[in-house]
């Protein structure tokens, strides 16, 4: 039997892969998808081309925070995968209210429909940036959340509300935190595609700080594979965390990302006044997904880092109008 998923946030980074993966040849044949996506400045139409005329999906663009499309879209599908979110944290510290309203006000409206209608799994994709900064050792998925920005303060206030529709009716909400995803289609402002593109235009590259901030890279294909072993073996009401395993400081990935495209340190980066509360450290363990669903992050970073360089280096026309709609937004 087909599997109805409402998928939200569908058209942007993640939820894009998320429903080309699920509907393409290495997919699991048995789901149909609708994507709910209002397009702001971050959704792209454009990432779901590759599957516009497959049987099984549909696209709908509108908000979240809309009850009455929630509820009409909810009595039509079995389950939901919420990537719908403002995302970049530097936007959150210019301004957080449209964080506040599609982060908290649209997850609550989804899930307040998901239960009225009988919604049968609900997965709500969330952040490790929810659990504060760390500067030794890893999560579990039971840490205190103790988010630092706009940002990460909505996305921790809107686990809390989907998980608390599970404790409170039942609701089957099954909770993702992954770390810092990279790979294609990922929007020219987050800082390996704004760092590739720039290098590839000979620009300068701003880091951060000292650059001593560290991240684990996921790539995004072992994220879809890791939320898909959620939707489909985990847990209602649990929590899991999902990590790539490379950890590296800014000043490494920018090593990394200079030597890829052929550029020098001293000509491409320029030191910049540190983003206001950067959090130093970000590190999930990931035992739970590991040892109760058998995720296993597949990708290498150095193979992972080079597909996405040339992807960036091959794809100019996907790229270079987000830039300049990044820039008016
Ligand atoms: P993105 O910014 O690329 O895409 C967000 C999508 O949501 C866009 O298509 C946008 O049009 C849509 N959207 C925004 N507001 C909406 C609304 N009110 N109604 C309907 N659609 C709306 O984000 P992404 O990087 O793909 O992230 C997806 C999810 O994963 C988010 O929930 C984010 O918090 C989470 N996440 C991302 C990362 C990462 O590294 N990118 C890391 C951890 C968690």
């Amino acid at each position: 039997m087909t599997t109805k998923i409402l998928v939200t946030g569908g058209a942007g980074f993640i939820g894009s892969h998320y429903v080309r993966t699920l509907l393409g040849p290495q997919g699991p044949g048995d789901v149909a998808i609708t994507v709910l996506d209002k397009l702001t400045y971050a959704g792209n139409p454009a990432n779901l081309d590759e599957v516009r005329d497959h049987p099984g999906f549909g696209f709908v663009q509108g908000d979240i925070c809309d009850p009455e499309l929630v509820g009409k879209l909810m009595a039509e599908h079995d389950q939901v995968v919420h990537f719908a979110a403002e995302s970049h944290v530097d936007r959150s510290i210019d301004g957080g209210a449209e964080f506040v309203r599609t982060n908290v006000v649209g997850t609550h409206t989804l899930i307040d429909g998901a239960h009225r209608a009988g919604i049968k799994t609900f997965v709500h994709i969330s952040t490790d940036e929810v659990y504060g900064s760390i500067d030794e050792g890893s999560w579990p998925e039971t840490h205190p959340l103790q988010p630092n920005s706009p940002y990460s303060s909505a996305k921790a206030s809107s686990d809390l509300i989907a998980l608390s529709y599970h404790r409170t009716h039942g609701l089957d909400v099954r909770v993702t935190r992954c770390s810092n995803n990279y790979g294609h289609h990922h929007f020219p402002e987050k800082v390996i595609p704004l760092f590739i593109s720039n290098l590839l235009d000979g620009k300068k590259v701003p880091l951060y700080g000292d650059g001593g901030n560290v991240r684990d890279w996921l790539h995004i294909d072992d994220h879809v594979q890791g939320i898909d072993l959620v939707r489909t073996k985990g847990r209602a009401g649990e929590v899991y965390n999902i990590g790539g395993g490379t950890e590296l400081s800014n000043k490494e990935l920018t090593g990394l990302l200079l030597e890829a495209c052929g550029a020098d340190w001293d000509t491409s980066v320029e030191y910049v006044t540190d983003r206001k509360g950067h959090d130093r450290r970000y590190s999930v363990d990931c035992t739970k997904i590991r040892t109760e669903l058998g995720y296993e992050p597949r990708k290498d970073f150095a193979t992972g880092l080079a597909e996405t360089v040339a992807w960036y280096r091959d794809n100019r026309d996907w790229w270079e109008p987000l830039k300049e709609r990044a820039a008016l937004s």
